[in-house]
């Protein structure tokens, strides 16, 4: 029902977005606002509803639906924790939401959402098994299969990055070694090149003043680009990583699609290309030969738009 309207929120530990979303999953209008975490659960959910209503202003909406960032029940309507949102323990933000805002309200797993747009309205568009890897400062995920989204009887499913591809590797952040998000997230990417200056390598990679601490894949990929040998190598381990872990997802679910969405998505031939010759040298022939991997087509706009659409079933619009 394209002309039903819902808001779809992305909670982020800077900023949230917003948009109003159609039934088709396009989005009519967005905005975003600083999330201001030292706000608190109760400060950050009343901003929340304020910059909602804003959104909405004369429209009927049937249903709000947010992405959390953190362990969460989409059941219970509640967060367990945000580890980039201080306080955030046991919030019943559904009820809180719904209380001020007079909407039925719907909490998912922010890339989960963003797998579930990507799956309504774009890579995954027509495809009934899709799996998204989201690359960030981590590495998330969501899994569709045969058109439902994953979710496990603990709401814990899509956990993609904390898949170990080399148990000799790197210390992920979960603490174990050699997950797929320590070697292809920005934060693994940063943490190799700080590395290599460290040990006096010689790179063309220039890291832009003041971002020391925060540059992501960006400059590396423009220095593979040129050439650069070590950036040519870390992302070749990246791309190497992804597709043995892509390999894994194919030879198990026979998807039709593996998009990858975040900023590092964007690299094109010089990450993808990699991608896929792994996962075809590790995976059985019939499943590749019909699996699609590409990037996202929805950019930022991923999360809300799969916000508003697992709302829009909550509400019986599909
Ligand atoms: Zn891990």
């Amino acid at each position: 029902m394209p002309d039903q309207l819902f808001l779809g929120i992305d909670l982020g530990g800077t900023d949230t977005k917003y948009g109003i979303v159609d039934g088709g999953g396009r989005v009519l209008r967005r905005n975003r606002w600083p999330t201001e975490p030292e706000r608190g659960p109760e400060g950050v959910l009343k901003q929340v509803a304020v910059h909602a209503r804003e959104m909405i202003g004369a429209d009927k909406v049937l249903a709000v639906g947010m992405g959390v960032p953190g362990p969460m029940s989409s059941r219970l309507g509640m967060v367990f924790e945000a580890p980039n949102l201080p306080g955030w323990v046991n919030v019943p933000v559904q009820k809180m939401l719904e209380d001020d805002l007079g909407l039925p309200v719907r909490l998912n797993n922010d890339a989960n959402a963003a797998a579930w747009g990507e799956f309504r309205a774009g890579a995954g568009r027509g495809a009934s098994t899709m799996i998204l890897y989201t690359l960030g400062t981590g590495v998330g995920g969501g899994i569709i299969i045969e058109g439902e989204l994953l979710c496990g009887p603990d709401d814990t499913a899509g956990e993609l990055g904390h898949i170990v591809v080399n148990p000799e590797g790197p210390r992920c952040g979960c603490g174990n070694r050699g997950c797929l998000e320590a070697y292809a997230s920005a934060t693994a990417i940063r943490r190799r090149v700080r590395e290599a200056l460290a040990a006096g390598v010689r790179t063309s990679i220039v890291i832009p003043a003041g971002e020391e601490d925060t540059f992501g894949a960006k400059p590396v990929f423009e220095a593979a680009e040129r050439g650069d040998v070590l950036a040519s190598e870390i992302i070749a381990e990246a791309g190497r990583m992804l597709g043995l872990a892509a390999a894994g997802m194919i030879n198990a679910l026979n998807p039709d699609v593996i998009a990858y969405g975040g900023a590092m998505s964007q690299a094109g031939a010089i990450l993808f290309d990699r991608i896929i010759g792994t996962a075809k040298a590790n995976s059985f022939a019939k499943p590749f030969s019909r699996v699609r991997i590409v990037p996202g087509e929805l950019g930022n706009d991923a999360g809300l738009i799969g916000a508003a659409g697992l709302a829009m079933r909550l509400a019986g619009g599909e």
